[in-house]
């Protein structure tokens, strides 16, 4: 058993997993939230072990409990408590390293790192570019250290795939004196998802990760899109922040900021307001009423002509990256989809690439529509570029990442 604790911390909240990176298997996982607030909520999942093969870990007893959690060291004890109630004992079995999902790495973090007191700072004065992520995720690093002071710690950064993306492609075209002053240019996110969903692809098709020139949808709550040459990130749709790029639940994607300019000198909205309005108030949800596909879907079926233009909207806008990072690339091996929207909505993923036979990309519709839960080829046997459904794992991909640094 090589058990490693995965967490991924908010402001007022963190999920936590517990990892055998023996076998890879989830043994426990949780969320504390509602911290700060009159009575917090712990929820802690006890998986049962499959005694043989590589089936799925499987829900064994979730138990919830309300009490007032002040702050995140509060929310650790909570934890504490919930594993030596329900287990898996600590206390036998403690964890071997401790791994943090950090939001922004800046220009300065290209690989998971061993969290030092100077990395702290350094993460702690990234928070000028991610000011709601930053401070959170650090709250959760100092709560779990206090908690876990003698094993290592590890900062796996959203931001870190996407380090290896060339000037031409995270350079803004603005004034270059005011980009550098302010460290304005695309950094891209989700990046410890688009790594291990290209990897992932590699192994299950069984060539190098290497030779392979990828396209990785990333498509959930937030949504991104990354073209991968040779498991290297060139080009990511999320830029400056993660509201770049593709529609996605709330937030707008792309738009032209004279829009902002309009919206400011019009309607009398100041910045708070615009963030507002394009981060909580756009996408989906502002195109129809609800940021979840599945009601989208069933607007669609009812008839309505909002979530229909909201799904037309939706899906021009992935088809435009699709295109785009064929010509990035200069074609495609593999088109993969995974997280919420990618992996179970087959109206998404035939819509983003049905205008593409002309650069190989053949979608057999009865593989799109079937109800499988694991890794799958939905392209035909004949088609030149192959599309894949692949279930993200990040809790996973940062269990691997920490354990890799901690034992280097
Ligand atoms: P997050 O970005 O919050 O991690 P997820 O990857 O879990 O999000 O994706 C959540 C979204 O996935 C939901 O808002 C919904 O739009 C979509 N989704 C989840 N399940 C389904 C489903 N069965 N069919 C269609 N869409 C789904």
């Amino acid at each position: 058993m090589i058990p490693v604790l995965v967490i991924n911390s908010g402001s007022s909240s963190f999920k936590y997993q517990l990892l055998d990176m023996a076998t890879e298997r989830t043994l426990a996982s949780g969320l504390v939230e509602r911290i700060g607030e009159p009575v917090g909520v712990a929820r802690h999942t006890v998986y049962a072990t499959p005694t043989d093969g590589p089936a799925p870990a499987f829900l064994d007893a979730t138990r919830t409990r309300e009490l007032p959690i002040p702050d995140h060291t509060a929310g650790f004890a909570v934890m504490l408590d919930a594993f030596a109630a329900d287990g898996p004992s600590l206390d036998e079995q403690p964890p071997v390293a401790v791994g943090h999902r950090v939001v922004h790495g800046g220009a300065r973090f290209f690989e998971p790192t061993l969290i030092t007191p100077l990395v702290e700072i350094n993460i702690d004065e990234l928070s000028v570019l991610a000011p709601l992520h930053n401070p959170a995720n650090l709250a959760g690093i100092h709560a779990a250290r206090r908690a876990f002071p003698d094993v290592p710690h590890v900062a796996v950064f959203d931001t870190a795939f996407h380090q290896t993306l060339a000037p031409a492609a995270y350079t803004y075209a603005i004034n270059a004196e005011v980009a550098a002053s302010h460290r304005i240019r695309r950094y891209g996110f989700h990046g410890t998802s688009h790594k291990f969903v290209s990897e992932a692809a590699a192994a299950f098709l069984g060539r190098p990760l290497g030779e392979l020139k990828q396209i990785v949808f990333h498509l959930g709550n937030g949504a991104s899109v990354t073209a991968i040459d040779g498991g290297r990130s060139i080009d990511t749709s999320m830029g400056f922040t993660p509201l770049e790029g593709l529609v996605m639940g709330t937030r707008s994607g792309d738009i032209d900021p004279a829009v902002l300019f309009q919206l400011q000198r019009r309607a009398g909205m100041d910045v708070d307001d615009l963030d507002d309005l394009l981060n909580k108030r756009s996408g989906l949800l502002g195109l129809a009423g609800s940021n979840d596909l599945r009601d989208i879907r069933a607007g669609i079926e009812r008839g309505d002509e909002r979530a229909i233009l909201a799904f037309q909207v939706y899906v021009h806008r992935l088809r435009a990256y699709a295109g785009a990072y064929l010509a990035q690339l200069g074609g495609a091996d593999v088109i993969s989809f995974t997280a919420g929207v990618g992996e179970n909505a087959p109206l998404v993923r035939s819509g983003a690439l049905e205008t593409l036979g002309f650069a190989g990309v053949e979608i057999d519709h009865e593989r799109n529509e079937s109800p499988d839960r694991g890794i799958r080829v939905i392209s035909t046997d004949a088609s030149p570029v192959t599309v894949l459904v692949v279930p993200t794992d990040e809790e996973l991909e940062i269990a691997r990442q920490t354990l890799g640094v901690s034992r280097a």
